[in-house]
Formats: C-alpha cells, structure tokens, sequence
C-alpha cells in the first residue's frame, strides 16, 4: 500500500479478520476478481453498494450499467468516495480505484 493516511485505518489481522480471503486479496493486495465472478454483476436490485472495509457509500444502483467487461461497472461514484492509484508496472498502465475512507 502507499503511505497515504486514510481516515479509517485498521492492523493486518484486523483486515483479515473483516473480510474473506478473495476481499483481503482484492482490498489489501491489488488483487483482481476473475471476469464474471462476482455476485454483485447480477445485483439488480435499487439500492446503494457500501465500502466492505469502512461501510461508506461508494456507488448507487441507479448509476449501475452492464459493460460487458465482466466486473460490476457504474457511470459515476457517490462524489467523494473513491480515490485513484495509477499502476505502471507489468509494462501497463492501469487506474486502480480504492475507497477515499480506508484506501
Ligand atoms: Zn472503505
């Protein structure tokens, strides 16, 4: 991780005993889910998508469309509430988005 301080931080042990082993991956290890296997892709439902790590507002469903991509993709994020990374290593440049609240 970088050496931005977030307003809400938590201990190594505290992260992995709040999420499950694919969310620590992908929350505190740059990991990245599999194309189309995520829940949330099929989540139809009106409502808003909270932050799993701090419970902050980060998308609503509204703003919610299919990309084809395979990942759950929106039009805009609940102003505020996410921060970008950019990421040139493997040759590549990519934007990793994070929680603005606990990174
Ligand atoms: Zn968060």
């Amino acid at each position: 991780m970088d050496t931005h301080a977030y307003p809400v931080t938590r201990s190594d042990a505290e992260w992995r005993a709040r999420l499950t082993p694919e969310q620590y991956a992908v929350m505190r290890n740059h990991g990245t889910e599999r194309p189309g296997s995520c829940a949330l892709l099929y989540e139809k439902r009106a409502g808003t998508f909270y932050c799993v790590g701090c419970d902050q507002p980060l998308f609503e469903s509204k703003l919610k469309f299919e990309s084809g991509t395979g990942w759950p993709s929106f039009n805009d994020p609940v102003p505020g509430s996410i921060e970008t990374t950019v990421d040139r290593s493997y040759g590549m440049v990519r934007t990793e988005c994070h929680c603005s609240r606990c990174g």
